[in-house]
C-alpha cells in the first residue's frame, strides 16, 4: 500500500476510537514503523510500504486504537531534548514537567548535591544532572520497577557524562565506615527504593543533606483519577498518579521530612496541579520555608511551587 494511504487508514481507526490528536499519533506509529521522517508524508506520500511493515502498522494501530498510550507502545517519550525509555511502570514524562526542570536550573550550580523525590523514569534527575557539572544525584521510589527504568535511563543518557550509575546502599553498607562524605557523591547518580524519605536510611546515624530536592509527586485526588483519559486511568501506574483524597498527601509528608534533608538555605521544588498553588505554597509556610515562588506552564496554569529552607 501507498503511504499515504496507510496514513489515512491509521487516521480513520485513531478517530474512531475517540483519539483526539489521531493525525499525529497515526503519522508517528508510521514513521515509527517505516524508519521515516515527519517529511516523507509531504515529499514522498507515494511511497510503497512493504508488506511486513504493512502489517505491523495496522497491528500498533489497533494497540492505539485500545487507548494504549503512543510512548507504551514505541518505548520512548522525548523530555528536555533527551530520549527516556517508558514503560507500564513510570509516569510518561509530561512537557509540563520541562517548567519544573527549568526553573531549578538557574540555582543549581556546579556541585551541588540533588534529591529527586519520586523519580519514576528519573527524568528530572537525569536531566538535571545532564544540563549541569560534578553535581551529586539521588533519586528515590517506592517502585523497584520505576527505578529499573530510571538506572536504565540514567545508564543510556549519562554515559557520555562519566557519571556513575549506582543503586541501593549495599556497597556502602559494605565500606567499613558509613560517613555523611562518602553519600551522596559528586558525578555519581543514585537510585533508592523505599517509601519517600525512608529511601535514605542508611540504617546509620548519617545526616544527609541537599542543596536542592526536586519532585513531581502524585497529585491528582483520587475521586479525579476515573474521569482522566483511558490513556492515563488504565495505563499509566496508579500509584504515580494518586495524591490521596484531596490530592496534597505527598505534598504534606514531603516537606515534613525535606527539612532534615535540606542543608541551610537548600531549596525545595515541586510541581504541582493546577489548583494547588495555595495549598502547597501554605504547607511550606508553616514548615518555615521563606520566598516562595510559583511559576506557571505555557497553559497560564500553576505548575511549579518552591521555596528556601533556613533552619527551624
Ligand atoms: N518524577 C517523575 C516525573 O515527573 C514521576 C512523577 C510521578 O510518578 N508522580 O515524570
Amino acid at each position: 500500500m501507498r503511504y499515504d494511504e496507510l496514513f489515512l487508514y491509521g487516521v480513520k481507526q485513531l478517530e474512531k476510537a475517540g483519539i483526539a490528536e489521531g493525525k499525529l499519533n497515526a503519522r508517528l506509529l508510521l514513521e515509527y514503523v517505516c524508519k521515516t521522517d515527519r517529511n516523507t508524508l509531504l515529499a514522498h506520500p507515494e511511497l510503497l510500504v512493504e508488506k511486513e511493515q504493512e502489517k505491523r502498522y495496522v497491528n500498533l494501530i489497533e494497540q492505539r486504537a485500545e487507548r494504549i498510550p503512543l510512548q507504551h507502545i514505541t518505548g520512548v517519550q522525548e523530555f528536555m531534548g533527551l530520549e527516556f525509555y517508558v514503560n507500564q511502570n513510570v509516569l510518561i514524562p509530561r512537557q509540563d514537567t520541562e517548567i519544573l526542570v527549568e526553573e531549578v536550573m538557574p540555582h543549581l550550580h556546579d556541585g551541588m548535591s540533588i534529591l529527586d523525590m519520586c523519580t519514576g523514569s528519573g527524568c528530572i534527575l537525569i536531566s538535571l544532572m545532564q544540563y549541569s557539572n560534578d553535581c551529586a544525584g539521588v533519586g528515590a521510589d517506592l517502585s523497584d520497577e520505576a527505578l529499573e527504568v530510571a538506572e536504565k535511563n540514567a545508564r543510556r543518557i549519562l554515559k557520555e557524562k562519566n557519571i556513575h550509575v549506582k543503586s541501593g546502599f549495599k556497597d556502602l553498607k559494605e565500606a567499613k565506615e558509613v560517613k555523611e562524605a562518602v553519600f551522596p557523591v559528586q558525578n555519581e547518580i543514585r537510585f533508592l527504593q523505599g517509601d519517600l524519605f525512608e529511601a535514605l536510611d542508611l540504617g546509620e546515624k548519617t545526616a544527609v543533606k541537599f542543596d536542592i530536592i526536586v519532585s513531581n509527586p502524585p497529585y491528582i485526588s483520587t475521586d479525579t483519577i476515573k474521569t482522566l483519559e483511558p490513556e492515563v486511568a488504565v495505563y499509566e501506574p496508579l500509584t504515580a498518579l494518586d495524591g490521596g483524597q484531596d490530592g496534597l498527601y505527598f505534598y504534606r509528608r514531603i516537606v515534613k521530612d525535606a527539612k532534615k534533608c535540606l542543608v541551610r538555605g537548600g531549596k525545595l521544588f515541586f510541581e504541582i496541579g493546577f489548583d494547588q498553588k495555595e495549598a502547597v505554597s501554605q504547607l511550606l509556610k508553616e514548615a518555615g520555608f521563606i520566598d516562595i515562588e510559583t511559576k506557571k506552564d505555557y497553559a497560564g496554569l500553576d505548575r511549579v511551587v518552591f521555596g528556601t529552607f533556613l533552619e527551624d
